[in-house]
């Protein structure tokens, strides 16, 4: 088992190596590999993605990703991780959000969010005239069939009784509205129970009754406000795991970024790269390794152990050892 990593900058490369930790105590037998993106790669290299790096994640079982710096200025520049979604055609975005303990977060949520990654409001498709900018959106029957179907398995497979498709249907009668039919369409016969909603009314749903959602399958845009929303009602952005699935190749990471304010500073949470790596390795078919670090992770956060965002006062590094040391207790028992 092969597995790039690809820490990046900012807080990327401390998060990872929290990961990495815990991915050696369980499975001492995976071979991380390396690799470079981001801004700094960018002034090391003189390139934001090298093609050695692309290279790399074909050549790997999966790659687990941190986080990377947006240059201040951004003519000509293509975000490596919009690049590597499109270029490996990895379509679904999945991101779990869920309480890591009682108390953790403002709401209980236990949802699943299914976004489709590569068409909508990120194609990058933005002409500018004398008077302003027009975006091209882009909704194929094709992208929304293969979403629509992936989380439906993915619900499927995970036991979920729900599955709910948001979408804005009313005002964008017809790109919207393609992706809601297909969406019935591929939900026939399904053994969850599949209803609509508007993505306004599923941002207020998901504060004012949260159990109402299960499984959600959206597109790009929507997909991406309502995981943030739902990361910040759990627990914030330090908790929120995510992985970006197609058929040949997956790459996992925190939803969160680089977060220059508190860099270097030995604070972040790493909880959300730690939950990542477990996507990941429920992905390569380690269900068991993947439950163990969840208990892991949890029994720490349960038993008081916090960093600073979740109000206590553990650094990255000691928070991740208390999680490795739960590992390790779990194998010994
Ligand atoms: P970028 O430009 O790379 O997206 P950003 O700071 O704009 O960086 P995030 O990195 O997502 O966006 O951070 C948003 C806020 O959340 C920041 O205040 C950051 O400190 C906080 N944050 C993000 N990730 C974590 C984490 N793992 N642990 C603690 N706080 C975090």
């Amino acid at each position: 088992m092969r597995i790039a990593v690809l820490p990046g900058d900012g807080i990327g490369p401390e998060v990872i190596r929290a990961a990495e930790a815990a991915l050696r105590e369980l499975v001492p037998e995976m071979e991380l590999v390396h690799g470079d993106v981001g801004l700094e790669c960018h002034s090391r290299r003189g390139e934001y993605l090298p093609e050695e790096t692309i290279d790399l994640i074909k050549g790997t079982d999966a790659a687990l990703f941190g986080a990377i710096s947006t240059p201040l200025r951004t003519e000509g520049y293509r975000s490596p991780i919009l690049t590597m979604r499109k270029e490996l055609d990895l379509y679904a975005n999945l991101r779990p959000v869920k309480n890591l303990a009682p108390g953790v977060g403002l709401v209980d949520l236990d949802v699943i969010i299914v976004r489709e990654n590569t068409e909508g409001m990120y194609t990058g498709d933005e002409s500018v005239d004398a008077d302003g900018v027009t975006l091209g959106r882009r909704v194929s029957r094709r992208a929304c069939e293969r979403i629509c179907r992936f989380a439906r398995e993915h619900g499927e497979s995970s036991g979920r009784s729900r599955l709910t498709c948001v979408h804005k249907a009313n005002v964008l009668r017809r790109s919207d509205g393609l992706f809601r039919d297909v969406f019935y369409d591929t939900a026939t016969g399904s053994h969850m129970s599949c209803g609509d909603m508007l993505v306004d009314a599923a941002a207020a749903e998901m504060v004012v009754r949260p159990e109402a959602l299960d499984v959600i399958v959206t597109l790009n845009l929507y997909g991406d406000i309502l995981s943030d929303e739902a990361a910040a009602l759990a627990g914030g952005l330090g908790v929120a795991p995510s992985a970006n699935i197609g058929d040949r190749h997956a790459l996992f990471e925190p939803v969160h970024g680089s977060a220059p304010d508190i860099a270097g500073r030995n604070v972040a949470n790493p909880s959300a790269a730690l939950l990542s790596a477990a996507m990941m390795l429920e992905h390569l078919d380690m269900e068991d390794e993947a439950d163990a670090l969840r208990s892991a992770l949890r029994g720490t956060v349960a038993a008081g152990g916090r960093t600073r965002d979740l109000g206590g006062n553990l650094g990255t590094e000691e928070f991740a050892s208390l999680v490795v040391e739960g590992l390790r207790r779990r194998r010994a028992l």
